[in-house]
């Protein structure tokens, strides 16, 4: 049988039914890669699986929690969708919304959103208010204004966001014939961890599992509230993604690492980048900045022994590199360029100095 979308593959455990009209551009079953390089030369047996999560159609994971927000909103009738937005769940909105033929609304703050992602919201036709504000201001404007205005509201508190991002686990169970000891994840409203654990524990009670993994939740330091304990109120961070002090899914999330045994950790924007490049450089996946943090976290936690030997481990890489062009070049060496006169000498001097 050729599946379309994750919601046809995956219909039987979401919430539609034979009439429901479904809305996909063809989501999901994304690659897991295995880490080759990285993990040889740290010299570790610990198995690191990469959940490639950047090549959905609008390049995020969004597209598994949009293309079930956006089926619903048509189902009951809405002519209209609105979400506040890091970026990647404007652009989801706006693709899934063209596709259905209805309107979309996204706030974003005002030069905080990465240039690809502000690219796919304009080009979709979505329409796109600036706030002077950051993502927590946006989120709470969307809720109040949905009370008034006849717009579903499409961000992860849409429980059925969290129904179709839940399959990416259901997706690695398959893969792997097994659920692995550790899941990796950044974390900014928590929904995608929360989702991940649904999927995950409702596997596990149907038997497709032996087991559920231990959830390790990774924030950026300047946005982490999670390992501060607390709210935070100027989040701050150049993974524009998790850039979030007031999580939607505060409790979930708190709920489910207890429950899993697992934890919280941060890093500082520095370590996230340089994550970032090594992920490029040496296995050739390019992932955004708030994606890579889960790489970050797993390696430090594989290097400590906090993650021990023999374990098996999967990150999801939440988004694209190319969402986010300008921080990617910004942090690369700009004498890698070599500018030459376009002769045969000038170019075989160019290669001959640089093998
Ligand atoms: C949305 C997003 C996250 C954070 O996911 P939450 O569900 O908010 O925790 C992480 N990385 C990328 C690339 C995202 O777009």
């Amino acid at each position: 049988m050729r599946y379309t979308g994750l919601i046809e593959k995956y219909r039987d455990t979401l919430p539609v039914s034979d009439d429901t009209l479904i809305i996909s551009l063809g989501e999901g079953n994304t690659p897991l890669i295995k880490l080759e390089n990285i993990l040889c030369e740290m010299g570790t047996h610990v198995e690191l699986y990469i959940k490639y999560e950047g090549l959905n159609p609008t390049g995020s994971f969004k597209d598994r929690g949009m293309t079930m927000a956006v089926t619903k909103a048509v189902e009951s009738g809405s002519r209209a969708i609105i979400c506040a937005s890091t970026g990647n769940t404007s652009a989801a909105a706006a693709a899934y919304a063209a596709r259905a033929g209805i309107k979309a609304f996204v706030l974003i703050p005002e030069g905080k959103i990465a240039l690809g992602k502000l690219a796919q919201a304009m080009i979709h036709g979505s329409t796109i208010i600036q706030i002077k504000g950051n993502f927590d201001d946006g989120m709470q404007l969307v809720k109040d204004v949905a009370e008034f205005a006849p717009v579903s509201i499409v961000n992860s508190i849409n429980p059925y966001r969290l129904q179709g991002q839940k399959t990416a686990a259901f997706e690695i169970i398959e893969e792997l014939g097994y659920a692995p000891n550790y899941h990796c994840l950044p974390v900014g409203n928590a929904g995608n961890i929360t989702a991940h654990w649904m999927g995950y524990t409702e596997y596990h009670e149907m038997g497709k599992s032996d087991s559920t993994p231990i959830m390790l939740g990774y924030q950026a330091e300047g946005a982490a509230p999670f390992v501060k304990g607390a709210r935070v109120d100027n989040p701050e961070t150049i993974a524009t993604a998790i850039r979030i002090g007031n999580p939607q899914s505060w409790d979930q999330a708190l709920k489910l690492s207890k429950d899993s045994n697992g934890w919280f950790d941060c890093f500082s924007d520095k370590e996230i980048l340089a994550t970032q490049k090594m992920l490029t450089e040496k296995e050739g996946i390019f992932c955004e900045p708030a994606s890579a943090i889960s790489v970050a976290g797993a390696l430090r936690d594989i290097k400590s022994g906090k993650i021990p030997d023999g374990s098996s481990v999967v990150c999801t890489l939440t988004g694209h590199g190319l969402k986010d062009p300008d921080t990617a070049i910004a942090q690369c060496d700009q004498s890698a360029m070599i500018n030459v006169n376009p002769t045969l000498n000038e170019v075989k001097k160019a290669i001959l100095d640089h093998m």
